[in-house]
């Protein structure tokens, strides 16, 4: 007989009538489910002393939902566990689930056990498992009938899977900006682009008590002069990041996105006209992606010209080979770092 022992545990056989170490065991069955033929691993009772099999009502339960989580395998739908994982992710309850979707109160429950779902009801599921911000405009339409704890409880962790989700976009479109770029070791400082990186220079500058009105034109200087005196020390830059020549000095190639990264410490300064960009991170922090070498690198920048105004720093990049060898709007290339004026 092809069975695997679960577990071995004292109790009444109810084979043999006698108490004995009865096992659990799984066993590989077939069934024809809708016309489909299935096989699936099957939980029973073993008794040693009759030979004999024996299978009590939670088992029946848990084998039939085994059997039409196979039969869900097969066609391609979701199986029991993966409707609950969905669930799982938003926190959300089987009823409000279906409140949200439109659905009789049970179905969700009846879906996450013995009762297989048609399509339809399968991509709505795979959807809402995929799409946070549609979870999110369907609790909206359903608050009134929420309770504001459960309704909170909900947005706060769809908000959260939906925030992620815009942050893996973003860093896709800046990456596929950057695809052209690759091994161009000149233009990226022979470094590959770590996003995870910019994020915690950005950061670094942003935390520093020594770099004072961080707006984005100097923040997009010291990130230039960063990579670049990596480059000149070390041979290669720390964040992979391309700068072009702009009237204003360099600035980083998806330098709009960039900032909308998430964890980026970027508030939006209303200046009446056009809106300022500052750059503030109180508190202790921690740069997991930054080396000790990259971070002595950015305190000799900060050192140099953390302090100097958006101007001063405008006039100082204006003096670097860099940017006088460079046409307008070209990128930049690393091989001035040599002549670096710090
Ligand atoms: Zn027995």
């Amino acid at each position: 007989m092809d069975m695997k022992v679960v577990k071995s545990e004292k109790k009444l056989c109810p084979c043999c009538m006698e108490e004995h170490e009865v096992k659990t065991i799984l066993m590989k069955e077939q069934a024809t489910f809708k016309n489909s033929k299935l096989e699936y691993e099957a939980l029973y009772w073993y008794c040693d002393a009759t030979d004999e099999l024996y299978m009590d009502e939670r088992q029946m339960k848990e084998n039939d939902i085994c059997l039409k989580d196979a039969y869900r395998k097969k066609e391609g739908l979701l199986t029991s566990g993966q409707i609950r994982d969905i669930r799982a992710k938003y926190g959300i309850s089987q009823g409000d689930l279906c409140l949200l979707l439109g659905w009789g109160g049970k179905t969700i429950t009846r879906y996450e056990s013995h009762q297989v779902q048609d399509k339809a009801h399968n991509t709505i599921l795979k959807k809402i498992g995929n799409d946070p911000e549609w979870f999110l405009s369907l609790l909206n339409d359903a608050k009134e009938n929420l309770s504001p704890e459960s309704y909170q409880k909900y947005l706060k962790a769809a908000t959260v899977l939906f925030e992620k989700d815009q942050d893996c976009y973003l860093r896709k479109a800046i990456s596929a900006n950057y695809v052209k770029y690759q091994g161009n070791s000149l233009f990226q400082g022979n470094t590959e682009l770590s996003l995870d990186k910019v994020v915690d220079v950005i950061r670094y500058f942003a935390a520093s008590l020594k770099v004072t009105n961080l707006y984005k034109v100097k923040l997009m200087k010291l990130m230039w002069y960063a990579d670049a005196l990596s480059y000149k020390k070390r041979g290669f830059a720390i964040t992979g990041l391309v700068y072009q020549a702009l009237p204003m000095g360099a600035v980083p190639v998806g330098h709009n996105s960039i900032i909308d990264l998430k964890d980026v410490p970027c508030e939006e300064v209303d200046m009446g006209e056009t809106n300022a960009y500052h750059f503030l991170l109180n508190g202790e922090q921690k740069f997991l992606s930054l080396s000790n070498e990259d971070i002595k690198i950015l305190d000799i920048v900060i050192e140099k010209i953390g302090t100097m105004s958006t101007n001063e720093i405008v006039d100082f990049m204006h003096k670097e080979q860099a940017y006088l060898q460079t046409s307008l709007r070209d990128i930049i290339s690393f091989q001035y770092a040599e002549n670096l004026q710090i």
